[in-house]
């Protein structure tokens, strides 16, 4: 685990990102997925931390930006999930090959090339969550080159923060440090090396990054 994000300016290491799929309607139509009947998720390994290279891989590279959460404790199944579960709030972009990403799903394949290589997790700094925040009406909104892409809330979240704790935990224990990333809003695209990318999550953090 040599990758780390920022909380509160300090380094901590993630041992590992756990992802959300398919968590906005309007996301899922533009893809033309299907409404799944239960919680699509996925993982993102430490090596995966970073800003991706665009020249080594074959594919294009498209961008979902996401509210992130910093998990605060190791939670487990069975124990009692409540927002104290989360220490901090960042923003994330889950970068993915699509093209890839749809060839193998068309075989019946795992997509985990598609979503863990590395490179393809991409975090603010992350934040301290206010004690009184509402979790299930944060906004929030990316810009690409000044152009509006992403704005959203996850009041339109299929599965919201605390639920998505809890359908984690039916498989895989959560560590200090590791990476909730809740789903992505429509406006997804394609990204490119140059890129400026803007993110905001409304009274709690904004910033860039350049790709
Ligand atoms: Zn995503």
């Amino acid at each position: 685990m040599q990758n780390y994000v920022v909380f509160e300016k300090e380094k901590v290491y993630p041992s590992k990102i756990v992802c959300v799929g398919r968590n906005y309607v309007k996301h899922i139509r533009e893809l033309n997925n299907e409404i799944p009947d239960d919680i699509v998720l996925f993982i993102k390994p430490n090596s995966s931390i970073g800003k991706p290279e665009f020249k080594r891989y074959d594919y294009p590279i498209h961008y979902e930006g996401e509210i992130s959460f910093l998990v605060g404790k190791s939670v487990k199944y069975g124990d009692i999930i409540d927002a104290s579960v989360f220490k901090g709030i960042g923003f994330g972009i889950d970068f993915t090959m699509r093209t890839l990403q749809k060839k193998l799903k068309e075989k019946g394949l795992p997509w985990e090339k598609a979503k863990a290589f590395d490179g393809g997790a991409l975090f603010s700094e992350f934040k301290s969550i206010p004690t009184n925040m509402n979790l299930e009406n944060i906004e929030f909104s990316l810009r690409i080159n000044g152009e509006l892409k992403q704005t959203s809330s996850s009041s339109y979240m299929l599965f919201k923060p605390l639920t998505i704790v809890k359908k984690i935990v039916e498989f895989f224990s959560l560590d200090e440090n590791d990476i909730i990333m809740t789903g992505t809003p429509e406006g997804v695209g394609e990204a490119h090396r140059g890129d400026l990318f803007e993110y905001e999550i409304k009274d709690i953090l904004s910033g860039s990054f350049k790709l």
